[in-house]
């Protein structure tokens, strides 16, 4: 059984971009549904598996379009949770030479951004990713469409472009929510992390986190 992750920060941190009122809403009941939603067709299936990304990948190749939409939205808010930070630190470092080397700037990667989040049709999340060179590149994806079942791309941050997560705060303004967002809450450290560990083979943030591998060492030499 998946869990629905707590939130890294109180509901009102992200205000007034996004307010107290829609993370009420958009953790405590959309992103639970989809927990409970893959939990319930994982046990009618008779199946208790440990990663998501396991049942992601597997309803992607077996064609059961129910399951993958739950769990990639399950496993794709859960990356959105963390990939925001209330009060954050610009991208430095590595991350932000990758950022001028792929964009020019951070305001252009903000004006790519924005372009592809507020001119996707419909619903969806606006990614920034890095490639299997390790150059940086904005994707938008449709509905629960996901980076797990895409190989090669490792998500740094992303956007949640479905109307539950602006609507209360912004109406139909998309491209100012946004901006907003981009401007205030995007949590570039984790990012950089993400992007340190996709260029060193490091490791890439799961969900839920896979359990301890057993200490096969201390076991032997007990
Ligand atoms: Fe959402």
């Amino acid at each position: 059984m998946f869990v629905l992750p707590d939130l890294p920060y109180a509901y009102d941190a992200l205000a007034p971009v996004i307010s107290d009122r829609t993370m009420r809403f958009h953790h405590d009941k959309h992103h639970k549904t989809y927990v409970e939603t893959t939990n319930k067709l994982l046990g009618e299936a008779g199946a208790s598996p440990d990663s998501l990304e396991a049942v992601i990948r597997e309803a992607r190749s077996s064609g059961d379009k129910k399951l993958f939409n739950n769990a990639a939205q399950a496993w794709n808010h859960a990356f959105f949770w963390v990939a925001m930070a209330p009060g954050g630190a610009g991208p430095g470092g590595d991350l932000d030479a990758a950022i001028k080397s792929a964009f020019g700037d951070l305001g252009s990667l903000k004006s790519k951004f924005v372009e592809a989040g507020a001119g996707h049709f419909g619903s969806g999340w606006v990614w920034v990713v890095a490639d299997r060179e390790h150059s940086l590149q904005v994707r938008a994806t449709h509905d629960a469409e996901d980076m797990v079942t895409q190989p090669g791309l490792t998500p740094l941050i992303v956007c949640d472009l479905w109307e539950h997560a602006y609507y209360l705060d912004h109406q139909n303004d998309r491209k100012g929510f946004l901006e907003g967002w981009f401007d205030h809450l995007p949590n570039w450290a984790f990012a950089a992390e993400q992007f340190d560990a996709a260029r060193h083979r490091g490791e890439i943030w799961r969900h839920p986190p896979p359990a301890a591998e057993p200490d096969l060492k201390r076991a032997s030499a007990g």
